[in-house]
């Protein structure tokens, strides 16, 4: 008997994963969470049927999310994560010696819990003396934080519904803006402009961040196993451009060993095709 994760990428597309067995599957106030064993892509999480990691391709996304802004700026000490359950963003941030403190706030605790039984090598950094992590809507997490009190903060969250909506608005940006040091940068995974859903909510999250930002850039990474393949992130700042400030040599001295980022990638993830251009037309003029 064959086992079959699906996803459908659009009303039209579909994709598929064989698995080997479900290892967990529960309700929780907030989504429906399950984790199963594949042959090619290891373990894999999905909320509400969406697949969120796999074993195989997470670190595209971790690494991606994590040391753009990291390498842009050396003097990142105070990290927010809203989302980021199964840990890989929080498992990048801690090989920084330099990082003080990284603050995460999970709406679902029910995603950490079994993230942390099922997908250790995603987790395992959950438990450093530096993380806190506060179960609550990040939304409303952001509204209460003081001003100029991060460094930098990754939206790591699901797509644009559900739980998810509220961290793409006008509001929650604003909020992001006033709670970011002079220095700041924020980060987010951005979706896709390649099909047709995701480009628009794409879009207007962008316009949104535009509405803060001095600098809201785009930059782009290989996903197998996310719509089309083809995802982006968006880098916004009040003062750093990515692809100017990038501190190579400081960077490379770390010695951190990534697999698919590096400080070549760096500056060319940021060189957008022009159906991307297309879509941002009015900030890549
Ligand atoms: N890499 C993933 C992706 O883009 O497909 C994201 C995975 S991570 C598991 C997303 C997390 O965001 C989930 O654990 C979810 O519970 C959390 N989340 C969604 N909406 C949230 C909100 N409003 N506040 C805090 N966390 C939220």
């Amino acid at each position: 008997m064959d086992l079959w994760y699906t996803e459908n990428h659009t009303d039209d597309v579909k994709f598929s994963l064989k698995v080997d067995r479900q290892l967990a599957t529960c309700q929780s106030d907030f989504q429906r969470i399950d984790i199963f064993e594949s042959k090619e892509f290891g373990r894999i999480l999905t909320l509400d049927g969406y697949l969120m990691v796999t074993e195989k391709d997470e670190y595209i996304y971790h690494e991606m999310i994590t040391h753009i802004p990291l390498a842009t700026n050396p003097d990142i000490r105070k990290v927010l994560v809203v989302g980021g359950g199964d840990g890989g963003t929080v498992r990048e941030l801690a090989r920084y010696k330099h990082i003080e403190k990284i603050d995460m706030v999970e709406i679902d605790e029910k995603v950490v819990e079994l993230c942390k039984e099922y997908l250790p090598t995603l987790s395992c950094s959950l438990d450093d003396e530096r993380v806190t992590i506060y179960y609550e809507d990040g939304m409303k997490f952001v509204r209460n934080t003081p001003d100029s009190n991060y460094d930098l903060i990754i939206v790591d969250s699901t797509d644009p519904f559900g739980v998810g909506e509220g961290l793409f608005t006008k509001e929650f940006y604003g909020n992001c803006f006033r709670s970011l040091t002079d220095d700041g940068i924020l980060v987010n995974q951005h979706e896709s402009t390649f099909y047709d859903s995701y480009a628009n909510s794409m879009k207007r999250a962008h316009s949104r961040i535009k509405d803060f930002f001095s600098t809201a850039l785009v930059y782009q990474a290989h996903i197998p196993t996310y719509p089309s393949g083809h995802w982006l992130f968006g880098f916004a700042s009040k003062k750093f451009d990515p692809r100017r400030d990038l501190k190579a040599e400081w960077w490379n001295s770390l010695g951190l060993v990534t697999k698919y980022y590096n400080t070549i990638l760096h500056t060319g993830c940021f060189a957008i095709p022009n159906n991307v251009r297309n879509t941002l037309r009015e900030t890549y003029k």
